[in-house]
């Protein structure tokens, strides 16, 4: 069992509930080979990368609770919730060492330290590596846009919005999305 101060007491057997047996044997392969990278603790959010079988690693990070996991996410193809053998990985790290783990600011508290001009920098490193992000920066800023650049209503916008829709990063849409996609959009998950 790991305690630590502000952080809900977590046990093996916690963790094999939230991940599933199958997952959590695999995870603990995953844990046993050292495959965690960079693991790091922002309050109660456990961050790492995991080497799996691809190249590059997967970025997982789970949510921690006052009762215990809350939530998780893994940039893996079946990480969505948190259940995969990388977050298997990342909660036997802690349970191992919750030394191991960093202390960092949660995100918005170290953006909101930055100047305009370090925000601006920022961005645009981002997108350099991720240029499907340059069509978030276009959004419409909130309560400023009347006009809609994109397309002016259902149908007639083409397939750039469907396009950011698949990539996974649309928060406020307009019209036209809506119509493409009428349970509405998902969520951003920016995070290294
Ligand atoms: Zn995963």
């Amino acid at each position: 069992m790991v305690t630590v101060s502000g952080l809900p007491p977590l046990t093996e057997s916690d963790v094999r509930r939230w991940i599933g047996d199958e997952s959590f044997r695999r995870g603990q392969r995953y844990f046993d080979q050292d495959a965690i990278l960079n693991p790091r603790r922002a309050g109660m959010m456990l961050r790492a990368q995991c080497q799996g079988s691809r190249s590059q690693p997967y970025r997982v990070q789970i949510a921690l609770g006052p009762k215990g996991i809350v939530s998780g996410d893994c940039s893996c193809p079946v990480g969505g919730g948190g259940h995969c053998k990388h977050a298997a990985a990342l909660l036997l790290t802690w349970l191992d060492n919750a030394d191991a783990f960093a202390d960092v600011e949660d995100m918005a508290t170290m953006l909101d330290r930055r100047s305009k001009a370090e925000l601006i920098d920022l961005i645009g490193k981002m997108v350099e590596r991720y240029p499907e992000l340059e069509m978030l920066v276009e959004l419409p800023v909130p309560g400023e846009a009347t006009s809609k650049p994109m397309g002016s209503g259902p149908g007639q916008c083409g397939g750039r919005w469907r396009r950011l829709c698949r990539a996974g990063g649309l928060a406020q849409c307009g019209g036209c999305v809506r119509d493409h996609h009428p349970r509405g959009a998902g969520s951003v998950s920016v995070y290294a």
